[in-house]
């Protein structure tokens, strides 16, 4: 590509709302095969909300409530945010809890005056020693509508079931069908339980789905898919910059996290997922009229 034609293309790009922060990007972008997503905050709007709370022992809602936002007011995660959300809508106040550990890709551990409280995945309850099999039906069936199932323990007693969700972003359905018409196939990467991404990733029409994937397993997704061809990887979180980093373009959603936005190569203004089809339209543009 020539110096002048890739200074034009990124100029445009600049007016569509795409920033490339390198000109090789925009030549590397038009031969990708296929593409990745993150699924939290870049396919769906990252702000989920608590819609189920079954307790499972004799703990009330309220007392659930009160734990569970004890402990979620240590954490950053998008999951914990929804938790505090519904405990302040509920004028509930937190439950002293000390030692709060997070427990990487599964959820959280800390100490409760009721004992020691666990909170997250069926991987966290696996764990902590804690038999959800009784109840496990009721989370698949969750899960199937495409919600988070979030269990809550107390020493080796399951005492909640919780399920959050997340709504798809209203233009990502549009993404992934203009992808599909450019010839890119769509992969989708997520620590997300399996039946929930798979419950997404049929509504968004994408062909195939990487989930439970630890936050330094998404690296290695992104090599797998590399069998397809070059890939571009899409991602708007701290856990998505090793992703973005290994893909052969790393695009980062521009509402994302400074890690997601300084280890892409290009960046999409706003939150929106078509940025990326404009993105693909571009480079291809460019790179035909310089061939
Ligand atoms: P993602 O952001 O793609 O969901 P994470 O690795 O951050 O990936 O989390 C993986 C899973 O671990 C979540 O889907 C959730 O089930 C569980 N989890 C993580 N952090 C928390 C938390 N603070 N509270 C409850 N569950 C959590
Ligand atoms: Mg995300």
């Amino acid at each position: 590509a020539t110096p002048v034609s890739i200074l034009v293309g990124t100029g445009r790009g600049a007016e569509l709302g795409l920033l490339f922060r390198r000109g090789d990007a925009l030549q590397r972008l038009a031969e990708v095969k296929v593409i990745g997503f993150d699924k939290t905050g870049t396919l769906t709007q990252g702000t989920p909300a608590l819609t189920d709370l079954y307790p499972l022992s004799d703990l009330s809602e309220n007392e659930i409530l009160a734990l569970a936002a004890g402990a979620e007011a240590r954490s950053e995660h998008p999951l914990a945010r929804a938790i505090l959300s519904e405990a302040e809508a509920r004028d509930i106040a937190h439950a002293p809890v000390k030692r709060v550990k997070a427990l990487s890709g599964r959820g959280l551990r800390a100490q409760s005056e009721q004992g020691l409280l666990w909170l997250g995945n069926a991987r966290a309850m696996q764990e902590a020693g804690v038999d959800i099999s009784a109840h496990s039906a009721r989370a698949a069936a969750l899960a199937e509508q495409g919600r988070t199932p979030v269990w809550m323990a107390l020493d080796d007693r399951p005492v909640a079931l919780m399920a959050l969700s997340d709504p798809i972003k209203p233009e990502a359905r549009a993404a992934i069908r203009a992808l599909h018409a450019a010839g890119v196939e769509v992969a989708m990467i997520t620590g997300d339980t399996k039946a929930t991404a798979q419950a997404v990733a049929r509504a968004l029409g994408i062909d195939h789905v990487q989930a439970e994937v630890l936050p330094d397993g998404k690296r290695d997704a992104v090599e797998t898919l590399r069998a397809k061809g070059p890939v571009g990887f899409v991602g708007d979180g701290i856990n998505d910059a090793p992703a973005l980093a290994a893909a052969d373009v790393g695009l980062a959603i521009g509402s994302g996290t400074d890690v997601a936005i300084e280890a892409a190569e290009v960046v999409l203004m706003g939150g929106d997922p078509t940025g990326v089809v404009r993105a693909l339209q571009l480079s291809r543009a460019v790179m035909r009229n310089i061939r």
